[in-house]
């Protein structure tokens, strides 16, 4: 389903993790101050209600710069405020390391219609990959809470898994695993390796990683499952942008800012300069209102069809079906976000040459 329907403003209320993963795509978060490691409920609900007065939508949607369940009760909070602001009719969605006590599962399948967790596959992998601060592995905690919320039936669940180039080759195996625990939905993605945090993007192995992914897609299909991945969001239906970052949709981080993607989880201080871009609000404690920046906004906006800069995207059959894709995949590579990355283009063609495009809409918004 073309990843710009998901709209909905997504609450980040944590800088801090539970875990220590192997992976982490965001260490800045270890060295983040003190006042910037929580959200102040007031800005949350402000840019809640900004978003309400702009947008149909009534959904929110949690996410972290580390875990969001750590400030579990702003998020009790938030979302009691939010539900008043929707009449009672809010929808929630939560991405999570799943690394949480009871008291916070309930809560999870009590109040969340959308749950994605971080879970990268068997025992060995997981706990690989998920590792606690004290250096033990996560499947057994993690793995307790997806055997609960596989069983919710208005929960929309599934499972974001990071696939390291080691084990590309297991794609199906992971998947015969995720199904042996009901799980039927699950979003898979490369390790992402960026010059941004210093590693070597030549690594990466995008179209190794496409080629399983190809294969995978039709077994996962035959055992009753469905993946995608973000270079696939939109092969489903003709879009003008790649996703919500493009509307913008609100992304309020703990240190008060409003950005537009997951990647720019926090605000300027903590991000690499070109990432600023996509920051287009501010919080202000004193008169509790959000700044925008409306210039800010309008070049987010214009990353879409007509303004991508890759010149091959000018004659690409599945310009409509890509769009650029992810812009921080590729940002930080070009450095400029409407000129995605020649590997990112290479891995995304690839795929479409394998998975047929606008047969009908995927049966999931990708995480
Ligand atoms: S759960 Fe996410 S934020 Fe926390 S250590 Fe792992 S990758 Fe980093
Ligand atoms: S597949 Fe490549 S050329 Fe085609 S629209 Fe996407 S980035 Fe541009
Ligand atoms: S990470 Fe990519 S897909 Fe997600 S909001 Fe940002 S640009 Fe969109």
């Amino acid at each position: 389903m073309a990843h710009c329907r998901k709209q909905l403003v997504s609450i980040l209320p944590s800088a801090s993790c539970n875990l220590n993963c192997r992976y982490c795509y965001n260490p800045t978060f270890r060295k983040i101050k003190p006042e910037h490691q929580r959200i102040d409920i007031d800005f949350a609900i402000a840019g809640i209600r900004d978003f309400f007065d702009s947008n149909e939508s009534r959904m929110i949607r949690y996410y972290s710069a580390g875990e969001p369940s750590i400030a579990f009760e702003e998020m009790k909070i938030i979302r009691d405020e939010a539900n008043k602001m929707a009449g009672g009719d809010l929808r929630v969605e939560l991405q999570t390391n799943g690394c949480f006590n009871e008291e916070v599962a309930s809560w999870v399948d009590k109040y969340s219609d959308v749950v994605w967790i971080s879970y990268d596959g068997p025992q060995e992998i997981q706990d690989r990959n998920h590792l606690t601060k004290a250096g033990t592995g996560s499947h057994a905690i993690v793995t307790k809470n997806i055997r609960e919320f596989v069983k919710n039936k208005k929960m929309q669940f599934g499972v974001r898994a990071t696939v390291d180039p080691i084990d590309f080759h297991r794609l199906n195996e992971i998947l015969d695993y995720f199904k042996s625990l009901g799980i039927k939905y699950a979003c898979l993605a490369s390790v992402f390796s960026s010059t941004a945090l210093g590693s070597d993007t030549k690594k990466l192995r995008l179209l190794d990683f496409a080629k399983e992914f190809a294969k995978s897609f039709h077994y996962a299909q035959s055992i009753g499952m469905f993946i995608q991945t973000h270079l696939i969001f939109n092969f489903d239906e003709k879009v003008k942008i790649a996703c919500r970052a493009c509307t913008p949709c609100p992304h309020l981080t703990p240190d008060g800012y409003v950005t537009c993607c997951d990647e720019t989880s926090l605000g300027p201080g903590y991000l690499p300069g070109l990432l600023q871009e996509l920051t287009y609000g501010k919080w202000d404690p004193r008169t509790k209102k959000i700044k925008y920046f409306p210039e800010k906004i309008k070049r987010i906006r214009v990353r879409n069809i007509c303004n991508l800069k890759r010149e091959e995207c000018k004659t690409c059959s599945i310009l409509e079906n890509c769009a650029g894709g992810c812009i921080p995949k590729s940002f930080y590579v070009t450095k400029d976000m409407y000129t995605p990355s020649e590997e990112v283009c290479e891995a995304t063609q690839y795929l479409a040459t394998k998975i047929p495009l606008n047969q009908g809409r995927f049966p999931f918004l990708h995480s």
